[in-house]
């Protein structure tokens, strides 16, 4: 091989090499708080930096269209037994790309075209995959929805009987990616059986703190339950599908081939390390720590004068009004007053928003990152201060300076990859 082929990155291809730097230092000198993301292990972030990249394994573990899958058998199997092992499931596929690859595969297996599917709305929590008009989820079948109180701003299970009974769907697909309380799964497949529907949990967002038993498992409730592998989970990006053993066929069939070619199998050897780490008795303290962190956050932003919907959380996320019906500013102007002082949040729209979806009404802000980092209520309490003297004068630039310098310094406290994750000539971002 050449030795332009042996070469660091930082010397045969500066564009990405400086874009990778660049990410470091925003990612080491940032305060994250997009509740979809996270910090893997250094042992998860070496995975998928290894040549299982350049491996086929088409098929499944002991059944592949390839030669050579032998070690690529090894991850896979471990992943799948851990992802079993981890949630109590009958039946696991690690093979999904993606959350939304996950989904696909489960509307594939379950249901036919042009079904009826009842999920939770998307301006009220729920996912683009569960229904959105430009998504496959509304373009190939029919489209019911369900949503939360007007008062408590919490799931109407009633309601929700009356839509199932109304709408007489084929799948009935819970879970959300904004929605700050208990789901309760059991009630949801109660439900489901009433009407004669299959129930997909989708568990992207609190998967973390299911594997950690502090919030109710679908897995017993559920015939389907697909979740994302890099949010709470902590794992690489990537989607994963449990089952019932009834439907493990037709999953599988459903992944490869319906939906999917090649697994990633670097991805999936990340996983199994993911799902090994999770097996660990420290991981549950760091989800507990989750849920604490999250609370100190929310009661602090509420102390400060900030709406808190559904007045609370029971999990890794809050759902903050900071237009409080004119009397503050917009998601979309809270999201970029706080990115100019490095505090990263993404604009929501909250139930029965009277804002666009772009502009919204509202800001998500979760704990799994910066908990990850180590930081504590007290952190998150000083935090909390922060963005709110930001969210009350987005307009003052002494404001913005005299948070920036906190950020810093808050920052600086805890370094991520013990100091090791540095922006360097080298390029790599962690140093031998
Ligand atoms: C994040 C998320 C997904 C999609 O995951 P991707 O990996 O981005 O495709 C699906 N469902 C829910 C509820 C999510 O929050």
């Amino acid at each position: 091989m050449s030795d332009f082929f042996s070469s660091p990155v930082s010397e045969t291809d500066p564009l990405i090499s400086d874009a990778i730097d660049a990410e470091v230092r925003r990612q080491v000198d940032g305060l994250e708080l997009i509740a979809s993301e996270n910090f893997v292990s250094e042992a998860v972030l070496q995975t998928m930096g290894t040549v299982f990249t350049n491996k086929y394994a088409e098929g499944y573990p002991g059944k592949r269209y390839y030669g050579g899958c032998q070690f690529a058998d090894v991850a896979e199997q471990a992943a799948i037994d851990r992802a079993k092992e981890l949630f109590g499931a009958e039946h696991a596929n690690v093979q999904p790309h993606s959350g939304a690859q996950a989904n696909m595969a489960v509307f594939l297996a379950a249901i036919k075209h042009g079904d009826t599917i009842l999920g939770m709305n998307l301006s009220h929590g729920g996912h683009l995959t569960h229904g959105h008009p430009l998504n496959f989820s509304g373009i190939n079948f029919k489209v019911a929805d369900y949503g939360v109180n007007k008062e408590t701003e919490q799931i109407d299970y009633d309601e929700l009987q009356r839509k199932a009974e109304e709408s007489r769907p084929a799948l009935l697909i819970c879970g959300a990616s904004a929605y700050p309380r208990i789901i309760d799964f059991e009630r949801i497949g109660e439900i489901a059986r009433s009407v004669g529907a299959k129930v997909m949990a989708d568990i992207a967002h609190i998967a973390g703190l299911v594997a950690a038993g502090l919030h109710p498992s679908p897995v017993p409730h559920c015939e389907f339950v697909t979740t994302t592998t890099h949010k709470t989970l902590r794992g690489p990006r990537g989607g994963l599908a449990l089952c019932k053993e009834e439907f493990a066929k037709d999953l599988d069939r459903a992944v490869f081939p319906g939906v999917q070619g090649g697994p990633l199998v670097h991805i999936i050897a990340a996983k199994a390390v993911a799902f090994g780490e999770a097996l660990r008795p420290e991981f549950k303290d760091y989800q507990q720590q989750i849920l604490k962190n999250a609370k100190a956050l929310g009661e602090t932003l509420a102390a400060e004068g900030l709406r808190i919907v559904s007045g609370g959380t029971d999990n890794h996320l809050l759902l903050v009004d900071v237009y409080m019906d004119g009397k503050g500013i917009t998601g979309k102007e809270a999201e970029k007053a706080l990115d100019e002082v490095h505090i990263t949040v993404n604009k929501n729209t909250i139930p029965f928003d009277t804002q666009k979806p772009f502009i919204a009404s509202g800001i998500r802000l979760g704990t799994p990152a910066l908990t990850t980092r180590g930081m504590k209520e007290e952190d998150m309490r000083e935090i909390g201060r922060m963005i709110a003297s930001v969210v009350h004068e987005p307009e003052s630039e002494d404001v913005k300076a005299r948070v920036r310098r906190e950020v810093l310094e808050l920052t600086e406290r805890f370094p991520m990859y013990q100091g090791r994750l540095k922006p360097q000539a080298g390029g790599a971002n962690i140093a031998a």
